[in-house]
Protein backbone atom coordinates (compact mmCIF):
# COMPACT_ATOMS: atom_id res chain seq x y z
CA UNK A 1 0.00 0.00 0.00
CA UNK A 2 1.01 3.69 -0.91
CA UNK A 3 0.47 4.19 3.04
CA UNK A 4 3.08 2.27 4.04
CA UNK A 5 5.41 2.72 1.33
CA UNK A 6 5.66 6.21 2.47
CA UNK A 7 5.70 5.92 6.28
CA UNK A 8 8.59 3.93 5.69
CA UNK A 9 10.32 6.01 3.67
CA UNK A 10 9.96 8.98 6.24
CA UNK A 11 11.48 6.13 9.17
CA UNK A 12 14.25 5.88 6.54
CA UNK A 13 15.05 9.88 6.40
CA UNK A 14 14.73 10.14 10.24
CA UNK A 15 18.10 7.64 10.65
CA UNK A 16 21.14 9.06 12.33
CA UNK A 17 22.92 7.86 8.97
CA UNK A 18 20.74 9.51 6.59
CA UNK A 19 22.47 13.02 6.83
CA UNK A 20 25.63 11.61 5.98
CA UNK A 21 24.22 9.82 2.68
CA UNK A 22 26.56 12.59 0.46
CA UNK A 23 29.53 12.12 2.34
CA UNK A 24 29.43 8.40 2.45
CA UNK A 25 28.73 8.21 -1.02
CA UNK A 26 31.33 11.02 -2.06
CA UNK A 27 34.17 8.60 0.58
CA UNK A 28 33.35 4.86 -1.20
CA UNK A 29 33.66 6.85 -4.59
CA UNK A 30 37.13 8.48 -3.77
CA UNK A 31 38.50 5.77 -1.46
CA UNK A 32 39.37 1.65 -1.52
CA UNK A 33 38.07 1.42 1.98
CA UNK A 34 35.95 3.46 4.04
CA UNK A 35 35.37 3.07 7.80
CA UNK A 36 31.98 3.55 9.45
CA UNK A 37 31.51 4.02 12.87
CA UNK A 38 27.97 4.35 14.17
CA UNK A 39 26.18 3.52 16.97
CA UNK A 40 24.36 0.61 16.68
CA UNK A 41 20.46 1.35 15.24
CA UNK A 42 21.83 4.33 12.99
CA UNK A 43 20.97 2.71 10.14
CA UNK A 44 24.15 1.12 8.73
CA UNK A 45 23.36 -2.38 8.05
CA UNK A 46 20.00 -1.46 6.27
CA UNK A 47 20.65 2.05 4.62
CA UNK A 48 24.71 2.04 3.23
CA UNK A 49 23.23 -0.99 0.62
CA UNK A 50 20.06 0.93 -0.56
CA UNK A 51 22.41 3.78 -0.61
CA UNK A 52 25.04 2.29 -3.08
CA UNK A 53 22.47 0.70 -5.12
CA UNK A 54 20.60 4.45 -5.71
CA UNK A 55 23.97 5.70 -6.52
CA UNK A 56 24.66 3.39 -8.82
CA UNK A 57 27.15 0.54 -7.86
CA UNK A 58 24.72 -2.00 -8.81
CA UNK A 59 24.54 -0.94 -12.64
CA UNK A 60 25.24 -3.32 -15.20
CA UNK A 61 24.92 -6.70 -13.66
CA UNK A 62 27.33 -5.81 -10.49
CA UNK A 63 26.32 -6.96 -6.78
CA UNK A 64 26.42 -4.84 -3.89
CA UNK A 65 27.61 -7.40 -0.52
CA UNK A 66 26.83 -7.25 3.19
CA UNK A 67 28.21 -9.53 5.27
CA UNK A 68 26.85 -9.96 9.06
CA UNK A 69 28.85 -12.41 11.13
CA UNK A 70 25.39 -14.20 12.08
CA UNK A 71 22.75 -16.06 10.36
CA UNK A 72 19.46 -14.68 11.60
CA UNK A 73 20.76 -11.47 11.54
CA UNK A 74 21.12 -11.99 7.57
CA UNK A 75 17.78 -12.81 7.22
CA UNK A 76 16.54 -10.28 9.35
CA UNK A 77 18.15 -7.13 8.17
CA UNK A 78 17.66 -8.32 4.18
CA UNK A 79 13.61 -8.95 5.00
CA UNK A 80 13.72 -5.28 6.11
CA UNK A 81 15.56 -3.98 3.48
CA UNK A 82 13.30 -5.53 1.03
CA UNK A 83 10.39 -4.34 2.61
CA UNK A 84 11.92 -0.40 2.70
CA UNK A 85 12.95 -1.19 -0.81
CA UNK A 86 9.11 -2.37 -1.70
CA UNK A 87 10.90 -5.47 -3.36
CA UNK A 88 9.96 -9.33 -2.60
CA UNK A 89 12.90 -10.72 -0.59
CA UNK A 90 14.81 -13.32 -3.15
CA UNK A 91 14.75 -10.94 -6.38
CA UNK A 92 16.34 -7.56 -5.91
CA UNK A 93 17.58 -7.97 -2.46
CA UNK A 94 18.25 -11.39 -1.17
CA UNK A 95 20.19 -13.28 1.13
CA UNK A 96 22.31 -16.49 0.89
CA UNK A 97 23.13 -18.10 4.82
CA UNK A 98 25.01 -21.74 4.64
CA UNK A 99 21.98 -23.92 3.40
CA UNK A 100 19.65 -21.19 2.08
CA UNK A 101 19.79 -19.51 -0.77
CA UNK A 102 17.13 -17.05 -1.73
CA UNK A 103 18.33 -14.55 -4.52
CA UNK A 104 18.10 -14.71 -8.14
CA UNK A 105 21.12 -14.37 -10.11
CA UNK A 106 19.92 -12.19 -12.95
CA UNK A 107 17.95 -9.31 -10.50
CA UNK A 108 19.69 -9.80 -7.01
CA UNK A 109 21.52 -6.05 -6.53
CA UNK A 110 21.69 -5.80 -3.34
CA UNK A 111 22.82 -9.39 -1.15
CA UNK A 112 23.54 -10.32 2.77
CA UNK A 113 25.33 -13.01 3.50
CA UNK A 114 27.54 -14.58 6.46
CA UNK A 115 31.01 -13.34 6.68
CA UNK A 116 31.45 -17.67 6.13
CA UNK A 117 29.93 -18.01 2.56
CA UNK A 118 31.52 -14.95 1.22
CA UNK A 119 35.10 -16.72 2.08
CA UNK A 120 33.25 -20.03 0.40
CA UNK A 121 32.29 -18.00 -2.54
CA UNK A 122 36.36 -17.05 -3.19
CA UNK A 123 36.65 -20.60 -3.66
CA UNK A 124 34.84 -20.49 -7.14
CA UNK A 125 35.62 -16.74 -7.69
CA UNK A 126 39.21 -16.12 -6.20
CA UNK A 127 38.60 -12.47 -6.74
CA UNK A 128 34.88 -11.81 -6.56
CA UNK A 129 34.94 -10.11 -9.86
CA UNK A 130 30.54 -9.77 -8.96
CA UNK A 131 30.84 -7.35 -6.92
CA UNK A 132 31.47 -4.05 -6.90
CA UNK A 133 31.62 -2.99 -3.20
CA UNK A 134 31.78 -5.13 -0.07
CA UNK A 135 30.45 -4.15 3.39
CA UNK A 136 31.34 -6.05 6.14
CA UNK A 137 29.00 -5.61 8.70
CA UNK A 138 29.65 -6.19 12.97
CA UNK A 139 33.28 -5.50 12.39
CA UNK A 140 33.88 -4.39 16.27
CA UNK A 141 32.55 -8.49 16.93
CA UNK A 142 36.00 -9.64 15.94
CA UNK A 143 34.51 -13.04 15.02
CA UNK A 144 36.93 -15.48 13.83
CA UNK A 145 35.27 -15.38 10.11
CA UNK A 146 35.28 -11.61 9.57
CA UNK A 147 38.61 -11.58 10.67
CA UNK A 148 39.78 -14.06 8.09
CA UNK A 149 37.29 -11.86 5.64
CA UNK A 150 38.88 -8.82 6.23
CA UNK A 151 42.68 -10.53 5.83
CA UNK A 152 41.73 -12.31 2.76
CA UNK A 153 39.77 -9.09 1.27
CA UNK A 154 42.95 -7.02 2.17
CA UNK A 155 44.69 -9.43 -0.09
CA UNK A 156 42.02 -9.21 -3.26
CA UNK A 157 42.20 -5.25 -2.81
CA UNK A 158 45.68 -5.59 -3.92
CA UNK A 159 44.86 -7.44 -7.23
CA UNK A 160 41.81 -5.70 -7.85
CA UNK A 161 41.90 -2.16 -6.55
CA UNK A 162 38.57 -0.68 -7.71
CA UNK A 163 36.86 -3.29 -5.27
CA UNK A 164 35.69 -0.91 -2.77
CA UNK A 165 35.26 -1.89 1.11
CA UNK A 166 33.27 -0.43 3.86
CA UNK A 167 34.03 -1.76 7.20
CA UNK A 168 31.23 -0.65 9.47
CA UNK A 169 31.15 -1.44 13.47
CA UNK A 170 29.94 0.09 16.50
CA UNK A 171 32.46 0.95 18.69
CA UNK A 172 36.39 -0.25 16.18
CA UNK A 173 39.09 1.06 17.21
CA UNK A 174 38.88 3.00 14.06
CA UNK A 175 42.19 3.61 13.87
CA UNK A 176 44.05 0.18 14.10
CA UNK A 177 41.78 -0.97 11.29
CA UNK A 178 42.26 1.64 8.73
CA UNK A 179 45.99 1.25 9.50
CA UNK A 180 45.49 -2.63 8.81
CA UNK A 181 44.12 -1.03 5.36
CA UNK A 182 46.09 1.14 4.41
CA UNK A 183 47.63 -0.83 1.41
CA UNK A 184 50.35 0.37 -0.53
CA UNK A 185 49.55 -0.17 -4.32
CA UNK A 186 52.37 -2.23 -5.91
CA UNK A 187 51.99 -1.84 -9.62
CA UNK A 188 50.55 1.89 -10.36
CA UNK A 189 51.24 1.55 -13.94
CA UNK A 190 48.12 -0.70 -13.66
CA UNK A 191 45.83 2.56 -15.02
CA UNK A 192 46.57 6.13 -14.72
CA UNK A 193 46.56 6.32 -10.64
CA UNK A 194 43.39 9.04 -11.56
CA UNK A 195 41.34 6.47 -12.28
CA UNK A 196 41.54 4.35 -9.32
CA UNK A 197 40.74 5.10 -5.39
CA UNK A 198 43.16 5.82 -2.95
CA UNK A 199 44.11 3.58 -0.83
CA UNK A 200 44.29 5.58 2.98
CA UNK A 201 41.17 4.12 3.91
CA UNK A 202 38.68 7.11 5.18
CA UNK A 203 36.99 6.84 8.51
CA UNK A 204 33.36 8.15 9.05
CA UNK A 205 32.18 8.81 12.41
CA UNK A 206 28.42 8.98 12.36
CA UNK A 207 27.05 11.06 15.52
CA UNK A 208 23.75 8.88 16.39
CA UNK A 209 21.17 10.52 19.00
CA UNK A 210 21.41 8.09 21.74
CA UNK A 211 19.18 8.91 24.83
CA UNK A 212 21.41 8.86 28.65
CA UNK A 213 20.92 5.43 30.35
CA UNK A 214 20.72 5.81 34.26
CA UNK A 215 22.91 3.02 35.21
CA UNK A 216 21.27 0.79 38.36
CA UNK A 217 23.45 -1.90 39.97
CA UNK A 218 22.71 -4.91 42.54
CA UNK A 219 23.50 -4.46 45.94
CA UNK A 220 24.59 -7.77 46.69
CA UNK A 221 25.87 -10.50 44.12
CA UNK A 222 22.82 -12.41 42.68
CA UNK A 223 23.30 -16.47 43.05
CA UNK A 224 20.26 -16.95 40.43
CA UNK A 225 20.74 -14.51 37.21
CA UNK A 226 17.78 -16.15 35.54
CA UNK A 227 15.04 -15.43 38.83
CA UNK A 228 16.91 -11.86 38.87
CA UNK A 229 15.91 -11.56 35.94
CA UNK A 230 12.33 -12.13 35.75
CA UNK A 231 12.29 -10.94 39.40
CA UNK A 232 13.48 -7.54 38.30
CA UNK A 233 11.11 -7.75 34.92
CA UNK A 234 8.37 -7.84 37.17
CA UNK A 235 9.71 -4.95 39.35
CA UNK A 236 10.34 -2.52 36.13
CA UNK A 237 6.30 -3.60 35.03
CA UNK A 238 5.07 -2.16 38.73
CA UNK A 239 7.09 0.55 38.98
CA UNK A 240 7.90 2.39 35.56
CA UNK A 241 6.47 4.14 33.30
CA UNK A 242 5.46 2.48 29.98
CA UNK A 243 8.66 1.58 28.02
CA UNK A 244 9.13 -2.37 26.43
CA UNK A 245 12.06 -4.32 28.16
CA UNK A 246 15.15 -6.29 26.61
CA UNK A 247 16.57 -8.84 28.97
CA UNK A 248 20.11 -10.39 27.61
CA UNK A 249 20.58 -13.78 28.75
CA UNK A 250 22.89 -16.59 27.44
CA UNK A 251 20.80 -18.95 25.02
CA UNK A 252 18.11 -20.65 23.97
CA UNK A 253 18.00 -22.90 27.32
CA UNK A 254 18.22 -19.87 29.13
CA UNK A 255 15.66 -17.89 27.31
CA UNK A 256 13.09 -20.75 27.23
CA UNK A 257 13.45 -21.66 31.01
CA UNK A 258 13.10 -17.53 31.97
CA UNK A 259 10.02 -17.64 29.50
CA UNK A 260 8.82 -20.20 31.53
CA UNK A 261 9.04 -19.13 35.06
CA UNK A 262 8.12 -14.99 33.96
CA UNK A 263 4.72 -16.75 32.42
CA UNK A 264 4.54 -18.67 35.96
CA UNK A 265 4.92 -15.84 37.59
CA UNK A 266 2.28 -13.94 35.56
CA UNK A 267 -0.40 -16.83 36.12
CA UNK A 268 0.56 -16.68 39.80
CA UNK A 269 0.32 -12.54 40.00
CA UNK A 270 -2.76 -12.14 38.05
CA UNK A 271 -4.16 -9.54 36.31
CA UNK A 272 -2.38 -6.37 36.14
CA UNK A 273 0.91 -8.74 35.02
CA UNK A 274 -1.21 -9.76 31.79
CA UNK A 275 -0.22 -6.92 29.78
CA UNK A 276 3.35 -8.12 29.17
CA UNK A 277 3.87 -9.84 26.27
CA UNK A 278 6.80 -12.07 26.42
CA UNK A 279 9.09 -12.75 23.02
CA UNK A 280 11.95 -15.14 22.65
CA UNK A 281 15.01 -13.73 20.35
CA UNK A 282 17.80 -16.29 19.31
CA UNK A 283 18.91 -18.07 16.43
CA UNK A 284 16.90 -20.68 14.84
CA UNK A 285 13.90 -18.98 15.95
CA UNK A 286 10.94 -19.59 13.38
CA UNK A 287 10.47 -17.25 10.86
CA UNK A 288 6.74 -16.15 12.17
CA UNK A 289 8.53 -15.42 15.45
CA UNK A 290 11.25 -13.40 14.42
CA UNK A 291 8.19 -10.82 12.84
CA UNK A 292 6.76 -10.32 16.12
CA UNK A 293 10.23 -9.03 17.72
CA UNK A 294 9.81 -6.26 15.54
CA UNK A 295 6.16 -5.96 15.61
CA UNK A 296 4.80 -2.53 17.58
CA UNK A 297 3.31 -3.16 21.11
CA UNK A 298 -0.54 -2.63 21.30
CA UNK A 299 -1.43 0.15 23.57
CA UNK A 300 -1.34 -0.79 27.22
CA UNK A 301 1.01 -3.72 26.50
CA UNK A 302 4.09 -3.69 27.42
CA UNK A 303 6.43 -5.94 25.59
CA UNK A 304 9.55 -8.22 27.09
CA UNK A 305 12.47 -9.62 24.96
CA UNK A 306 14.23 -12.12 26.01
CA UNK A 307 17.29 -12.29 23.79
CA UNK A 308 20.98 -14.05 23.32
CA UNK A 309 23.35 -11.38 22.35
CA UNK A 310 22.37 -10.79 19.22
CA UNK A 311 20.48 -7.98 20.31
CA UNK A 312 23.67 -6.48 21.81
CA UNK A 313 24.32 -4.95 18.54
CA UNK A 314 22.92 -6.73 15.35
CA UNK A 315 19.38 -6.40 15.68
CA UNK A 316 18.22 -2.80 16.97
CA UNK A 317 14.39 -3.32 18.67
CA UNK A 318 12.78 0.21 19.06
CA UNK A 319 10.99 1.21 21.64
CA UNK A 320 12.88 -0.23 24.14
CA UNK A 321 13.52 1.90 27.41
CA UNK A 322 14.37 -0.94 30.10
CA UNK A 323 17.16 -2.95 29.79
CA UNK A 324 18.29 -6.26 32.17
CA UNK A 325 21.74 -7.40 31.60
CA UNK A 326 22.20 -10.71 33.56
CA UNK A 327 26.35 -9.95 32.79
CA UNK A 328 26.64 -13.09 30.83
CA UNK A 329 27.13 -14.30 27.42
CA UNK A 330 27.69 -17.73 25.59
CA UNK A 331 31.08 -17.69 24.01
CA UNK A 332 33.15 -20.23 21.74
CA UNK A 333 36.75 -21.36 24.14
CA UNK A 334 38.91 -23.48 23.24
CA UNK A 335 41.56 -25.50 24.86
CA UNK A 336 44.55 -26.52 22.24
CA UNK A 337 46.07 -28.86 24.71
CA UNK A 338 42.66 -31.24 25.40
CA UNK A 339 41.09 -29.81 21.59
CA UNK A 340 38.04 -29.28 22.67
CA UNK A 341 36.21 -26.41 21.83
CA UNK A 342 33.01 -25.65 23.70
CA UNK A 343 30.36 -23.04 24.22
CA UNK A 344 30.61 -21.85 27.45
CA UNK A 345 28.71 -19.62 29.65
CA UNK A 346 31.36 -16.74 30.53
CA UNK A 347 31.09 -12.72 31.92
CA UNK A 348 31.03 -10.26 29.19
CA UNK A 349 33.50 -7.24 29.09
CA UNK A 350 32.61 -3.55 30.17
CA UNK A 351 32.43 -2.84 26.35
CA UNK A 352 29.27 -5.33 25.77
CA UNK A 353 27.93 -4.23 28.99
CA UNK A 354 28.11 -0.62 27.83
CA UNK A 355 26.70 -1.59 24.50
CA UNK A 356 23.68 -3.27 26.03
CA UNK A 357 22.83 -0.25 28.27
CA UNK A 358 22.53 1.56 25.20
CA UNK A 359 20.19 -0.28 24.00
CA UNK A 360 17.79 1.50 26.67
CA UNK A 361 18.51 4.70 25.36
CA UNK A 362 16.91 4.05 21.58
CA UNK A 363 13.85 6.50 21.91
CA UNK A 364 14.29 8.77 25.21
CA UNK A 365 16.10 8.58 28.30
CA UNK A 366 16.34 5.26 29.41
CA UNK A 367 17.66 2.87 32.42
CA UNK A 368 19.69 -0.20 32.81
CA UNK A 369 19.46 -3.03 35.49
CA UNK A 370 22.62 -4.48 35.62
CA UNK A 371 22.46 -8.24 37.76
CA UNK A 372 26.02 -7.64 38.90
CA UNK A 373 27.50 -5.11 41.26
CA UNK A 374 29.00 -2.09 40.61
CA UNK A 375 32.37 -3.27 42.26
CA UNK A 376 32.22 -6.13 39.94
CA UNK A 377 31.80 -3.87 37.10
CA UNK A 378 34.35 -1.60 37.95
CA UNK A 379 37.40 -3.73 39.49
CA UNK A 380 36.65 -7.17 37.45
CA UNK A 381 34.90 -6.93 34.32
CA UNK A 382 37.46 -7.29 31.68
CA UNK A 383 37.34 -4.03 29.15
CA UNK A 384 37.19 -5.67 25.81
CA UNK A 385 36.14 -8.87 24.89
CA UNK A 386 39.07 -11.27 23.32
CA UNK A 387 39.17 -11.75 19.25
CA UNK A 388 37.31 -15.12 18.86
CA UNK A 389 40.29 -16.05 16.89
CA UNK A 390 41.99 -16.24 19.49
CA UNK A 391 40.06 -18.41 21.57
CA UNK A 392 38.61 -20.91 18.44
CA UNK A 393 39.71 -24.59 17.15
CA UNK A 394 41.53 -23.34 13.61
CA UNK A 395 41.27 -26.51 11.59
CA UNK A 396 38.23 -25.22 9.39
CA UNK A 397 40.20 -21.94 9.13
CA UNK A 398 43.22 -23.68 8.32
CA UNK A 399 41.34 -25.65 5.75
CA UNK A 400 39.78 -22.61 4.12
CA UNK A 401 42.72 -20.75 3.57
CA UNK A 402 45.00 -23.50 2.24
CA UNK A 403 41.63 -24.30 -0.64
CA UNK A 404 42.32 -20.73 -1.00
CA UNK A 405 45.82 -21.36 -2.22
CA UNK A 406 47.28 -19.22 1.17
CA UNK A 407 49.85 -21.68 2.07
CA UNK A 408 51.91 -20.01 4.13
CA UNK A 409 49.68 -19.77 7.15
CA UNK A 410 52.05 -18.19 9.82
CA UNK A 411 52.83 -15.45 7.09
CA UNK A 412 49.00 -14.81 6.50
CA UNK A 413 47.99 -11.07 7.21
CA UNK A 414 45.83 -11.39 10.57
CA UNK A 415 43.82 -8.68 12.25
CA UNK A 416 44.67 -10.75 15.17
CA UNK A 417 47.16 -13.16 15.14
CA UNK A 418 46.06 -16.84 16.59
CA UNK A 419 48.35 -18.35 19.12
CA UNK A 420 50.79 -20.85 18.07
CA UNK A 421 49.66 -23.67 20.04
CA UNK A 422 46.23 -23.64 18.83
CA UNK A 423 47.79 -23.18 15.14
CA UNK A 424 50.19 -26.38 15.65
CA UNK A 425 47.22 -28.56 16.87
CA UNK A 426 45.29 -27.72 14.08
CA UNK A 427 47.89 -28.49 11.93
CA UNK A 428 48.48 -32.20 13.58
CA UNK A 429 44.86 -32.49 13.35
CA UNK A 430 44.60 -32.09 9.82
CA UNK A 431 47.97 -33.94 8.89
CA UNK A 432 46.24 -36.98 11.57
CA UNK A 433 42.75 -36.76 9.00
CA UNK A 434 44.88 -37.31 6.15
CA UNK A 435 43.69 -33.91 4.93
CA UNK A 436 46.98 -32.31 5.10
CA UNK A 437 50.00 -34.00 3.67
CA UNK A 438 53.87 -33.56 5.28
CA UNK A 439 54.23 -30.46 3.38
CA UNK A 440 51.71 -29.31 4.99
CA UNK A 441 49.33 -28.98 1.23
CA UNK A 442 45.96 -30.04 1.15
CA UNK A 443 46.11 -33.86 -0.67
CA UNK A 444 43.81 -35.04 -3.39
CA UNK A 445 41.41 -36.01 -3.39
CA UNK A 446 40.49 -35.95 0.14
CA UNK A 447 41.96 -32.40 1.68
CA UNK A 448 40.58 -30.24 -1.53
CA UNK A 449 37.09 -32.62 -1.06
CA UNK A 450 36.62 -31.49 2.61
CA UNK A 451 37.26 -28.01 1.70
CA UNK A 452 34.51 -27.92 -0.70
CA UNK A 453 31.79 -29.60 1.85
CA UNK A 454 30.42 -26.81 3.60
CA UNK A 455 30.39 -29.02 7.46
CA UNK A 456 32.63 -29.41 10.29
CA UNK A 457 35.83 -30.86 8.87
CA UNK A 458 35.28 -33.92 11.31
CA UNK A 459 32.12 -34.49 9.54
CA UNK A 460 32.86 -34.03 6.10
CA UNK A 461 35.93 -36.45 6.55
CA UNK A 462 32.91 -38.65 8.11
CA UNK A 463 31.18 -38.90 5.20
CA UNK A 464 33.98 -38.95 2.79
CA UNK A 465 35.04 -42.11 4.52
CA UNK A 466 31.56 -43.79 4.80
CA UNK A 467 32.00 -46.03 1.92
CA UNK A 468 34.72 -48.00 3.13
CA UNK A 469 31.80 -49.32 5.75
CA UNK A 470 29.24 -49.43 3.19
CA UNK A 471 27.03 -46.98 4.89
CA UNK A 472 27.58 -43.72 3.14
CA UNK A 473 24.09 -43.29 2.83
CA UNK A 474 23.05 -43.44 6.36
CA UNK A 475 26.01 -40.79 7.57
CA UNK A 476 24.99 -38.56 4.63
CA UNK A 477 21.20 -38.57 6.64
CA UNK A 478 23.20 -38.09 9.99
CA UNK A 479 25.37 -35.27 9.26
CA UNK A 480 21.65 -33.44 8.39
CA UNK A 481 20.57 -33.80 11.27
CA UNK A 482 23.80 -31.99 12.86
CA UNK A 483 22.78 -29.63 10.86
CA UNK A 484 19.81 -28.17 12.07
CA UNK A 485 18.91 -27.03 15.81
CA UNK A 486 16.58 -29.76 17.09
CA UNK A 487 14.12 -31.95 15.68
CA UNK A 488 12.12 -31.87 18.34
CA UNK A 489 8.84 -29.94 19.19
CA UNK A 490 8.43 -29.87 23.53
CA UNK A 491 5.26 -28.91 24.42
CA UNK A 492 5.16 -28.04 28.08
CA UNK A 493 2.45 -30.08 29.67
CA UNK A 494 2.73 -32.92 28.12
CA UNK A 495 5.72 -34.54 29.38
CA UNK A 496 4.21 -37.65 29.41
CA UNK A 497 3.36 -37.93 25.41
CA UNK A 498 6.51 -35.97 24.71
CA UNK A 499 8.96 -39.08 26.59
CA UNK A 500 6.60 -41.77 24.81
CA UNK A 501 7.05 -40.23 21.34
CA UNK A 502 10.63 -39.92 21.80
CA UNK A 503 10.80 -43.86 22.76
CA UNK A 504 9.37 -44.69 19.34
CA UNK A 505 12.64 -43.85 17.72
CA UNK A 506 15.01 -44.15 20.50
CA UNK A 507 17.65 -46.67 19.42
CA UNK A 508 19.90 -48.24 21.99
CA UNK A 509 23.10 -47.18 19.89
CA UNK A 510 22.15 -44.00 20.44
CA UNK A 511 21.09 -40.37 19.01
CA UNK A 512 22.49 -40.93 15.65
CA UNK A 513 20.50 -43.94 14.87
CA UNK A 514 17.50 -42.22 16.59
CA UNK A 515 17.92 -40.15 13.72
CA UNK A 516 18.23 -42.35 10.89
CA UNK A 517 14.72 -43.75 12.25
CA UNK A 518 13.02 -40.33 12.55
CA UNK A 519 14.23 -39.93 9.02
CA UNK A 520 13.01 -43.36 8.05
CA UNK A 521 9.52 -42.74 9.66
CA UNK A 522 8.87 -39.08 8.04
CA UNK A 523 9.95 -40.76 4.14
CA UNK A 524 7.31 -43.52 5.29
CA UNK A 525 4.86 -40.60 6.40
CA UNK A 526 5.27 -38.93 2.60
CA UNK A 527 6.76 -36.24 4.42
CA UNK A 528 3.45 -35.44 6.33
CA UNK A 529 3.00 -32.47 8.87
CA UNK A 530 0.64 -34.45 10.60
CA UNK A 531 2.86 -37.05 11.07
CA UNK A 532 4.86 -34.80 12.68
CA UNK A 533 2.65 -33.15 14.85
CA UNK A 534 1.95 -36.11 16.24
CA UNK A 535 5.37 -37.25 17.08
CA UNK A 536 6.57 -34.24 18.24
CA UNK A 537 8.60 -33.56 15.60
CA UNK A 538 9.22 -30.48 14.14
CA UNK A 539 8.15 -30.47 10.45
CA UNK A 540 10.27 -27.22 9.47
CA UNK A 541 13.48 -28.52 10.87
CA UNK A 542 12.82 -32.24 8.99
CA UNK A 543 11.96 -30.45 6.16
CA UNK A 544 15.25 -28.62 6.23
CA UNK A 545 17.57 -31.95 7.07
CA UNK A 546 16.09 -33.19 3.45
CA UNK A 547 16.91 -30.21 1.96
CA UNK A 548 20.67 -30.22 3.61
CA UNK A 549 21.13 -34.04 2.43
CA UNK A 550 19.94 -33.06 -0.99
CA UNK A 551 22.64 -30.21 -1.27
CA UNK A 552 25.30 -32.51 0.28
CA UNK A 553 24.24 -35.51 -1.73
CA UNK A 554 24.80 -33.11 -4.80
CA UNK A 555 28.21 -32.50 -3.73
CA UNK A 556 29.39 -36.08 -2.68
CA UNK A 557 28.16 -37.12 -6.44
CA UNK A 558 30.15 -34.66 -7.75
CA UNK A 559 33.07 -36.16 -6.28
CA UNK A 560 31.58 -39.50 -7.86
CA UNK A 561 31.04 -40.62 -5.08
CA UNK A 562 28.56 -43.76 -5.62
CA UNK A 563 25.57 -44.06 -1.95
CA UNK A 564 25.93 -47.21 -0.51
CA UNK A 565 23.39 -47.98 2.42
CA UNK A 566 23.21 -50.77 4.80
CA UNK A 567 19.92 -50.58 5.28
CA UNK A 568 17.78 -53.19 2.90
CA UNK A 569 14.48 -51.03 3.44
CA UNK A 570 15.83 -47.78 2.81
CA UNK A 571 17.07 -47.39 -1.04
CA UNK A 572 15.42 -43.43 -1.27
P1 LIG B 1 22.85 -0.30 12.44
O1 LIG B 1 23.37 -1.20 11.36
O2 LIG B 1 23.50 1.04 12.42
O3 LIG B 1 22.92 -0.96 13.78
P2 LIG B 1 20.28 -0.88 11.29
O4 LIG B 1 20.39 -0.48 9.88
O5 LIG B 1 20.42 -2.32 11.64
O6 LIG B 1 21.31 -0.02 12.14
O7 LIG B 1 18.89 -0.43 11.87
C1 LIG B 1 18.28 0.77 11.49
C2 LIG B 1 16.83 0.80 11.92
O8 LIG B 1 16.06 -0.17 11.19
C3 LIG B 1 16.62 0.51 13.38
O9 LIG B 1 15.81 1.55 13.87
C4 LIG B 1 15.89 -0.80 13.44
O10 LIG B 1 14.96 -0.81 14.46
C5 LIG B 1 15.22 -0.89 12.08
N1 LIG B 1 15.14 -2.30 11.65
C6 LIG B 1 16.17 -3.08 11.29
N2 LIG B 1 15.76 -4.31 10.93
C7 LIG B 1 14.42 -4.31 11.06
C8 LIG B 1 13.37 -5.27 10.82
N3 LIG B 1 13.64 -6.51 10.38
N4 LIG B 1 12.09 -4.89 11.06
C9 LIG B 1 11.82 -3.66 11.51
N5 LIG B 1 12.75 -2.71 11.74
C10 LIG B 1 14.02 -3.01 11.53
Amino acid sequence: SGFGYASLERQRQRLPVYKYRKAILYLVERHATTIVVGETGSGKSTQIPQYLKEAGWADGGRLIGCTQPRRLAVQMVASRVAEEAGVKLGEEVGYTIRFEDQKNPGMTMIKFLTDGVLIREMMEDPLLTKYSVIMVDEAHERSISTDILLGLLKKIQRRRPELRLIISSATIEARSMSTFFNIRRKNSSLGSSDDLPKMEPAILSVEGKGYTVEIHYVEEPVSDYLQAAVNTVLLIHEKEPPGDILVFLTGQDDIDAAVKLLNEEIQHLGRHYLDLVILPLYSGLPRGDQDLIFAPTSKGKRKVVLSTNIAETSLTLEGVVYVVDSGFSKQKCYNPISDIESLVVAPISKASARQRAGRAGRVRPGKCFRLYTEEYYLNEMQSEGIPEMQRSNLVSCIIQLKALGIDNILGFDWPASPSPEAMIRALEVLFSLGILDEDAKLTVPIGFQVAEIPLDPMISKMILSANDFGCSDEILTIASFLSVQSVWVSVRGVKKEFDEAKLRFAAAEGDHVTFLNIYKGFHQSGKSSQWCYKNFLNYQALKKVVDIRGQLLRIVKGFGMPLKSCDRDMQV
